[in-house]
């Protein structure tokens, strides 16, 4: 978990006061998570040309054809997460960072793989402004996971896929979380997978609609 600092006197401090209560009101309750998202400056992690939007509750284009997620759907993600601050989380889609920068609010640590290497680069950058440094962004196929730095206690998707790929479950600690996208390329259910035992149960949360997991164990 990084302390303090992150976002502070960057001018920014009312708009996202702004976002977290249209959070709010949209129904986020969890204050760690309402903390955080009125801590980062999500302006940093988007282009400049839709840097005035950047505070707005709407999803945004980061660049190769990809978007950074509304920030109602990436706060319910935190909420079903339910981190404590003590976790080592893997986040499959990095994107732009923002993800990965509320994450690393919450967590101890927090990998996060991203295919496109443009984006992997922006996203560094974009956290390093930020100052968050317990993060760690790779390039490659999450749906392969990451063995080296596994189990993690929690997995965040945040593209859509056909089906739980098989080696993030592996990669799963006992009662951890995955939380996936999961339908065809237009439409899918947030889905939240624990590992119980030897078991994987899952519950379904609300209907959404992700850009797709391309990848070896996502659409090819
Ligand atoms: N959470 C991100 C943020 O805060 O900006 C938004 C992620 S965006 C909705 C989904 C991302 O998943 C895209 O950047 C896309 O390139 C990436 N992606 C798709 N398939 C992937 C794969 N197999 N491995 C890693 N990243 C993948």
């Amino acid at each position: 978990m990084v302390a303090g600092r992150v976002g502070e006197g960057d001018g920014y401090g009312g708009y996202r006061t702004r976002l977290v209560e249209t959070l709010q009101q949209k129904g986020i309750r969890d204050l760690a998570v309402l903390r955080a998202i009125g801590t980062v400056p999500r302006h940093l992690f988007v282009p400049e040309s839709v840097r005035h939007r950047a505070y707005d509750d709407v999803a945004l284009p980061i660049g190769g054809g990809q978007t950074i997620s509304q920030p109602w759907v990436q706060a319910r993600y935190l909420e079903l997460a339910a981190l404590t601050g003590r976790e080592r989380v893997l986040e499959v889609g990095g994107g732009s960072g923002y993800q990965t920068a509320l994450l690393a609010l919450l967590s101890d640590a927090v990998f996060a793989i991203e295919r496109i290497p443009s984006l992997a680069h922006a996203a560094r950058a974009a956290l390093e402004a930020s100052g968050i440094r317990n993060v760690t962004v790779l390039v490659g196929d999450g749906t392969l996971g990451w063995r080296p730095f596994a189990p993690y206690d929690a997995v965040l998707v945040a593209a859509a896929s056909p089906e739980i790929p098989g080696p993030l479950v592996e990669q799963l600690a006992p009662g951890g979380r995955l939380i996936i996208p999961l339908g065809d390329r237009n439409a899918q259910v947030l889905t939240v997978a624990q590992r119980v035992g030897p078991d994987v149960r899952t519950s379904t949360v609300a209907d959404v609609r992700f850009v797709p997991l391309l990848g070896e164990f996502g659409f090819r």
